[in-house]
């Protein structure tokens, strides 16, 4: 076994703090990654509070993984010791089932295995996240970071960047699009700054007035503050498709209405609570209410290799692990600019 530092909830109530867990050995296809950066995530919010009810305590969180490779098992192709490496919200699924052969392999029909809160294949027991010295993942579960990219920078597009990434590709932004993005934060900077890369034209709503000249630099062609009447009716019936990244259950009628016919409302956000949904501006337009869950690894490197192809990161506020608690509360505020990352050397000295 190897034995692993990290940050964890011993409970829904109580602060993170600092643990010691097992990993499995790296068997002959895996790699064992020393972990450099993790993004914090909303979703680690949520886990660490047993917000989805699944969490089984200690709760370990992080999915947004950069770090290099230090060893590597005996059947292992595609990296080497020292490689820089990233691993996502995945480290496994059956492999053979439709949704896994399409490369969907967050769609796998028998489940897949998530880096957090998800079952360990080989030893058992939950698995872990990124908030710690080192993670062990088969080979077909790591992505290359493109050389030259910023680190701590690159971390949050393994989850921020990829649930922003498929839905724009899936949904077809690109020129001659009017897409939507609801909320400025981790989610929301990121699907700014890909649908402006990807040529649509890009609309950022938010809820902050403070965010909105950000909005404009990462790429927005305009700001809307959601709570403005007048200036959301100035939209009806315009775009082709909203992607919602908010974290918490929220009136999404006012927005379904600024959808063309036959448009959709994609939620990517996932609050604990469940969303009232009216029917009428669904069935008078033909609207779609639809959702998108992360990408499949081959997506997640052709996003990673788009994003070094247009010098696009996330925007991150660096942070020990120490700070990790503090983050959280600063992240329920809407008090993140716009993506944490830790600094995983910071560990050493927790
Ligand atoms: P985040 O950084 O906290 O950003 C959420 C943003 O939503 C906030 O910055 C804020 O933006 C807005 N917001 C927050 N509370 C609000 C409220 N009560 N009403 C209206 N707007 C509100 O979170 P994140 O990391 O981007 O994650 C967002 C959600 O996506 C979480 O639920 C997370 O679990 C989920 N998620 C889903 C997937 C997936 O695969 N589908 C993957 C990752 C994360 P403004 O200040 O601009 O209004
Ligand atoms: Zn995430
Ligand atoms: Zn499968």
């Amino acid at each position: 076994m190897l034995v692993c530092t990290g940050f964890a909830a011993p409970s829904a109530t109580e602060p993170l703090g600092k643990i010691s867990f097992n990993r499995r050995d790296v068997g002959a296809k895996d790699v064992q990654i020393e972990i450099l950066f993790c993004g914090v995530c909303h979703s680690d919010l949520h886990f660490a509070r047993n917000e989805w009810n699944f969490t089984e305590y200690p709760a370990c969180p992080g999915h947004e993984i950069v770090g290099k490779v230090v060893k590597a098992g005996a059947e292992v192709t595609k990296f080497k010791v020292g490689d820089k490496v990233g691993v996502g919200c995945l480290v496994d699924s059956c492999r053979v089932c439709p949704a896994c052969v399409e490369g969907l392999e967050q769609y796998c029909i028998k489940g897949q295995v998530g880096t957090y809160g998800g079952t360990e294949p080989v030893i058992g027991g939950p698995t872990f996240g990124g908030y710690s010295d080192s993670i062990v993942v088969d080979q077909d579960f790591v992505l290359r970071v493109p050389e030259g990219m910023d680190l701590a920078a690159a971390a949050p597009l393994l989850c921020a960047g990829i649930t922003l990434y498929s839905p724009l590709r899936h949904w077809g932004a690109g020129p001659g699009k009017k897409i939507g993005i609801i909320g400025l934060g981790g989610l929301g900077h990121m699907g700014v700054k890909l649908a402006h890369a990807m040529g649509a034209t890009t609309v950022l709503f938010t809820t902050s007035p403070s965010k909105v000249e950000d909005g404009k630099r990462l790429g927005a062609d305009l700001v809307v503050i959601s709570s403005d009447t007048a200036e959301m009716e100035k939209h009806t019936e315009s775009f082709d498709f909203i992607i919602n990244t908010v974290s918490a259950a929220m009136d999404i009628s006012v927005f379904l209405e600024l959808i063309k016919r036959d448009g959709a409302l994609v939620q990517v956000g996932a609050p604990e609570h469940p969303l009232p949904v009216p029917v009428f501006p669904l069935l008078m337009k033909r609207r779609s209410l639809t959702g998108s869950a992360i990408g499949g690894i081959a997506e997640t490197q052709e996003m990673l290799d788009f994003c070094a192809a247009h010098r696009l990161t996330a925007d991150v506020e660096v942070i020990p692990i120490q700070k990790i608690n503090e983050a959280y509360e600063r992240m329920l505020k809407s008090d993140v600019k716009y993506r944490f990352s830790i600094d995983m050397a910071s560990l050493k000295a927790a």
